[in-house]
């Protein structure tokens, strides 16, 4: 984790999650890995895979919900609608840096706050011994701080793959302060 990370993980998230409402999304079919992102970074998402674009059009109605699309068509039906859309591309920086300009999500991944990115549960911080078996033992024996989705059981730590995460977030903040500083 960053130290950016680190410090707003330990001293600043009681009252940031107060003081934000936060955003709450529905990604279209397009953008499996940008919902996935999106859940990891904490935030309230539903992956509408397969969905008809008028379903997507009801569910942000009945609940609410930011639309996130590739598809223009869907983009301007939502606008007409009077829907909040963002347009995206698929590269999954760039999208989050939109993001993180247009709705202010935050840039960093505090698992204590994450959500399952298999099923958009918040995941829950869990002691050691009670995943032993759960996970290979080359992982048991190398890391200490697991989280598990209380839904669909699905075990996490920070493991090898974490330096990729934290390289595509540096890039997506990198594009975030190019974006603040086109718009001063
Ligand atoms: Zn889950």
């Amino acid at each position: 984790m960053s130290k950016e990370g680190a410090v707003s993980g330990a001293s600043s998230a009681a009252a940031s999650i107060k003081l934000r409402r936060e955003p709450r999304f529905i990604v279209d079919s397009m953008l499996g890995s940008l919902a996935r992102w999106l859940r990891m970074l904490g935030y309230d998402t539903i992956y509408a895979k397969g969905w008809h674009d008028s379903r997507i059009i009801e569910e942000a109605v009945a609940t609410g919900r930011v639309i996130i699309t590739r598809d223009k068509g869907l983009y301007r039906r939502a606008l007409r609608r009077g829907i909040e859309a963002v347009l995206v591309s698929d590269n999954v920086a760039e999208a989050l840096a939109k993001l993180g300009a247009v709705y202010g999500i935050e840039l960093v991944i505090d698992p204590d706050r994450s959500r399952c990115p298999l099923c958009n549960t918040p995941l829950q911080r869990v002691e050691k011994l009670s995943i032993r078996g759960r996970v290979p033992p080359r992982v048991y024996e190398s890391y200490d701080e697991f989280w598990i989705c209380p839904r669909c059981g699905q075990v996490y730590w920070r493991g090898g793959h974490w330096r990729g995460i934290e390289e595509t977030l540096e890039e997506a903040r990198r594009l975030l302060s190019r974006f603040q500083r086109r718009r001063r």
